[in-house]
């Protein structure tokens, strides 16, 4: 097992990582950038290591400076949490290079699931259901006329370097093709520096539905169960479940087969998540996630099982010490993102932290590197803490969320804990009877 991993991330998720390295004895090392000199995970770490000035690029995506900063402090293997550099294949390459363990799969993996063309093109020919739509990028109009022709409108342009919901665009008609196809593109290269486009039948009210797997690269392949993602604004999760209130047993373990088992040909090792759209009782796979989630922890409440420990013992060689007859499913979780933004307009609302008192009891974790005082600085994503609930039932989860976002107190800035209260009082989020574009809705932002 390794001694000392460096974490190569920030917030809430650098604190989770920390965590779970010092429960299995591992020492830690904080990286931070100049505005997280007092972030919770800085003081918590064993050592801590400053990187670079605020921007993410000079600092939480400078690849030599984090290597740099792994080797003096003699790292045995860095984690790279879930953003910035986590889905980087040549982060993991060079770090392998310098000797030290990259705690993710393999580089090739990364690479493969990165390129979603390549990804779906992979997850097809293993089994996987996927969206209909161009089985290649697409890089002439009249090819994708004839195409979304095929597949009937409306469809989605999608960029094959996507995430975060950038670069994609539907097309209604037609005649929406080639601003659709135009707009998608250059949105594309400017964020991702390809602007490679795919085709996809756009579904018209789809779950989002993800399938959290398992793998030690010898043979061991689990599934987690899945978490119902479809609470999005902007293509962007807000709220997630684990079960989705859509699925009985039966679904469950029909996607976790088809899961596992593409899972176990493909030989990758590590965490990982395969993201589906699910409608009218099919599911289609979308996009393989080559990392941990925001979203792990309703996995955890549910199974019991530490993802990150998982993700560290098989980086570190370990075989999984459980197999799928051992996963047992037990109540219901919910996570809330709790942003700092506002309720209303989304606007961020970066600043000074007045007053804080997370919720607690039974059933009730919070993530997040916040206390009184503290700055949430301007440059990073907004995320300032997940609320995670878990409840022999659903409905004795929501009661249980319900009071937990009554006891919470985030002061001096904005916050979206009052949209959680909101949505969650409901009708519709009470009866689990909401799809992909219901929360758009309700802000008054369907479109
Ligand atoms: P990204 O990597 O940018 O997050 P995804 O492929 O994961 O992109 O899709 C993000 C979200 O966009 C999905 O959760 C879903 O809400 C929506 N979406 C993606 N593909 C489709 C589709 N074919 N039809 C309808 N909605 C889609």
């Amino acid at each position: 097992m390794f001694d000392k991993v460096l974490i190569a991330n920030r917030g809430e998720v650098a604190l989770r990582i920390h965590r779970a390295c010092k429960e299995m004895g591992i020492q830690t090392v904080a990286v931070h950038s100049t505005a997280d000199e007092d972030a919770m995970h800085v003081r918590l770490a064993d050592e801590s290591v400053c990187i670079g000035p605020p921007a993410a690029r000079q600092s939480y995506l400078n690849v030599p400076a984090i290597v740099s900063a792994a080797v003096i402090a003699n790292a045995d293997a860095i984690h790279p949490g879930y953003g910035f550099l986590s889905e980087d294949d040549k982060f993991a390459s060079i770090v392998e290079e310098h000797g030290l363990c990259f705690i993710g799969p393999s580089a090739d993996h990364i690479a493969m699931m990165g390129d979603k063309i390549a990804a779906k093109r992979a997850m097809i020919a293993l089994g996987v259901p996927a969206v209909p739509g161009s089985d290649g990028p697409v890089s002439e109009d009249a090819e994708a006329a004839r195409i979304a022709g095929e597949i009937g409108y409306p469809v989605l342009i999608k960029a094959a370097g996507g995430g975060g919901g950038r670069g994609m665009k539907v097309a209604e008609t037609e005649a929406d093709l080639p601003s659709a196809l135009a707009m998608a593109r250059s949105e594309a290269k400017a964020a991702f520096r390809d602007d490679s486009v795919y085709i996809e039948k756009y579904l018209h009210g789809p779950r989002h539905i993800e399938v959290q797997i398992l793998a030690d690269g010898e043979g061991n392949v689990v599934h987690l169960g899945e978490r119902d993602c479809s609470l999005q604004r902007r293509h962007q999760k807000v709220l997630e479940e684990a079960g989705s209130p859509a699925l009985n047993d039966d679904r469950r373990d029909e996607i976790g087969r088809i899961a596992c088992a593409a899972i176990e040909r493909l030989g990758y090792r590590n965490a990982g998540t395969l993201e589906f759209l699910y409608e009218d009782g099919e599911f289609y796979f979308i996009e393989m996630n080559t990392r941990l989630q925001v979203e792990h922890p309703v996995t955890e409440a549910i199974t019991g099982i530490d993802i990150v420990r998982e993700q560290i013992r098989i980086a570190a060689g370990m075989p999984l010490g459980f197999r799928q007859d051992d996963v047992v499913f037990s109540g219901h979780a919910i996570e809330c993102r709790i942003n700092a933004e506002s309720s209303e307009t989304f606007a961020p609302s970066p600043g000074r932290i007045t007053d804080y008192h997370p919720p607690g009891g039974l059933g009730v974790r919070v993530d997040s590197g916040l206390y009184a005082g503290y700055s949430v600085p301007p440059n990073y994503d907004s995320l300032i803490a997940k609320l995670i609930v878990h409840g022999a039932t659903r409905n004795e989860c929501l009661m249980r969320l319900r009071r937990a976002l009554q006891e919470c107190v985030i002061e001096g800035i904005e916050t979206t804990l009052a949209l959680h209260d909101r949505i969650i009082s409901h009708a519709d989020f009470i009866n689990g009877d909401y799809d992909i574009k219901w929360l758009e809705a309700l802000v008054g932002e369907a479109g």
